[in-house]
């Protein structure tokens, strides 16, 4: 998979966009399984709510951390090193930077979620003190899945707004309006 054939701007399951930045994007895309031996790699994803709309916009990904356990076909996140990353983007921010979610790969060409990832969102969404919903990213070696999890039982997956691959300009003008 390139990055050019991967939709980074999603409609959100509601209202607004979900935008995955150039960082993050070649953060998540150095880790896709494309090789027989490699594993699955995963992390947090870190970002910001926009000002003024229902934008949210992805910065920043953690990846694998000492302590996470990784197969070819499971990934545990090592929860505390994870949420230390995010409590230090958080304060180096100024309380900018959040926890928006999780990501992970697949070593398969369109990722299908699993019955550990099943277990895992009821996992996250019973441990997560946030009020925003989070956002749950599966990269497959051709393409990537989304989705939108508000509750236990409201989540859905969210699809590319468009072709482009570029940063809607609307988004970057209004990132420096931000709230947490
Ligand atoms: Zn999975």
């Amino acid at each position: 998979m390139t990055a050019a054939n991967l939709q980074w701007t999603c409609n959100r399951a509601y209202k607004g966009r979900f935008h995955i930045g150039p960082e993050a994007r070649a953060t998540m895309l150095g880790f896709l399984q494309h090789g027989p031996r490699m594993f699955e790699a995963g992390g947090v994803l870190i970002g910001r709510h926009l000002i003024g709309g229902e934008d949210i916009i992805v910065d920043q990904v953690t990846t694998p951390l000492r302590g996470d356990k990784r197969s070819r076909f499971s990934f545990y996140r090592a929860h505390k090193r994870h949420q230390r990353a995010v409590d230090r983007a958080w304060k180096a921010s100024g309380g900018v930077y959040t926890y928006l979610g999780e990501w992970h790969t697949h070593a398969e060409p369109v990722p299908t979620p699993s019955g550990l990832d099943e277990r895992e969102r009821i996992r996250i969404l019973e441990t997560a003190q946030c009020s925003h919903p989070i956002f749950f990213v599966v990269l497959g070696t051709e393409s990537a899945r989304i989705w939108e999890v508000a509750s236990f039982d409201d989540f859905q997956e969210i699809h590319p707004e468009g072709k482009t691959d570029d940063i809607p300009r609307a988004v970057v003008a209004s990132s420096s309006e931000l709230h947490t």
